[in-house]
């Protein structure tokens, strides 16, 4: 073998490493406490590890159907009828995923054809833009502004073109912890009606949303869930985000297209854990109706310990984040502040520019409150003290 290895043209040149993996292996390298990539610091239900384990026992251990075992299916499609009214079938409609990101990456694949234009908001998740760059498409980000980050339905309009194929939007929102209203999917339908395009609605958050109304979801609406492909994460709902099995929901046409994908991409998900959260969801649904006064909880108790400092905290109406401003603090841009604080403060946090394309001027990071009172307790104490 040649020891000069050969080297691709990269597809995506760009790009790095996340800035999750980034942040976190930084936090561990200096022990800081890390409220940086978003995950609980605590277990998931005992009972949805002992129902895993219980199926292992079992010999449930070979491939699943490519499209989900059928029980958790039809455990979606009632959780879904119960939230938002209307209950896809679980045959054709419901597809389990390896996580959510996997959801996200089949759906932009079968969907963007190369020129093809998709519209996203910024700041935006940072899975979607790699996915439309490999089918060829083009991202046209809307910039949206803090505190509110509501999006202006007239500059949207103005985006659109006879190319745009697909519009993909996140409510509960991560990074902002905004939400998106009803209303927000009327002007969307408004927009769009008419028009060959598509919605993906990342809803990984569903069941962390404090706004008055609850979540809106775009399977509520009955116009545009006849084009869009809903997302969900099994790791956000019930604070197991290694497990990786999400999901999404489509009419048959989508899900189809969907799934050509899915069954080259991972063809099936972990089948013990797809039976464990099916038992879950039918012996526990108190668990996710009670999930957003449990993370509200720790919301208020961080928000409260960080009032004496000198961060400026924005509004959270969902997700388990919370944006500060540290502009009181410190000049410095949100990224080398997240690198500061993590190496001299002991707090690993996100800083918001990395989710979008333009110049982001504002001084904001973003804190996980998914965290142990005691963790978030020990981090405001760090936190105040600047
Ligand atoms: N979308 C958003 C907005 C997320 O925050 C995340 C993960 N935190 C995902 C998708 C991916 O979810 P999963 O871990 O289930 O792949
Ligand atoms: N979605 C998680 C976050 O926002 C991270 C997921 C990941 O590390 N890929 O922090």
């Amino acid at each position: 073998m040649s020891d000069t290895p050969l080297k691709p043209q990269s597809k995506l040149p760009a790009l790095g490493t996340t800035i999750f993996s980034q942040m976190s292996a930084l936090a561990q390298e200096h022990r800081a406490i890390n409220l940086s990539q978003g995950f609980p610091d605590f277990d998931g239900p005992a009972f949805l590890q002992q129902r895993l384990a219980w199926h292992v026992a079992q010999g449930a251990n070979q491939y699943a159907p490519m499209t989900g075992v059928a029980a958790l299916r039809e455990a979606i499609a009632d959780k879904t009828a119960e939230l938002y009214g209307c209950r896809p079938d679980p045959e054709t409609d419901v597809t389990v995923t390896a996580g959510a990101t996997e959801a996200l990456y089949a759906a932009i694949t079968a969907l963007v054809r190369p020129g093809d234009e998709v519209i996203c908001f910024d700041p935006s998740y940072d899975s979607y833009a790699p996915a439309v760059a490999l089918s060829g498409g083009v991202m046209k980000r809307m910039a949206l502004q803090p505190p509110g980050f509501r999006v202006d339905w007239a500059q949207f309009a103005a985006l659109l073109s006879p190319r745009t194929r697909l519009v993909i939007l996140n409510t509960p929102h991560n990074p902002t912890a905004t939400v998106w209203a009803q209303e927000d999917f009327s002007a969307l339908w408004q927009a769009i009606a008419g028009q060959e395009i598509y919605v993906l609605s990342d809803e990984v958050y569903e069941h962390i949303c404090f706004a008055k109304g609850g979540h809106a979801s775009v399977l509520a609406h009955p116009q545009l869930r006849e084009r869009a492909i809903a997302v969900s994460s099994f790791g956000k709902t019930f604070h197991m985000t290694g497990w990786k099995v999400g999901y999404c929901i489509a009419p048959a046409p989508l899900s189809a297209e969907v799934r050509k994908l899915h069954q080259y991409l991972t063809f099936s998900v972990n089948t013990p854990a797809q039976l464990a959260l099916a038992d879950m969801l039918r012996a526990e649904p108190e668990h996710y109706r009670t999930l957003p006064a449990f993370y509200r909880a720790r919301r208020d108790l961080f928000v409260e310990a960080l009032q004496p400092g000198r961060f400026q905290l924005l509004p959270c109406e969902g997700t388990y984040f919370l944006l500060a401003d540290y502009s009181a603090i410190s000049e410095r841009n949100d990224v080398d502040f997240c690198r500061w604080l993590t190496a001299e403060v002991g707090v690993a946090a996100i800083p918001l520019s990395v989710f979008c394309e333009g110049p982001f001027p504002h001084r904001l990071i973003r804190l996980c409150f998914a965290k142990q009172p005691e963790t978030l307790l020990a981090a405001a104490e760090r936190l105040v003290a600047l």
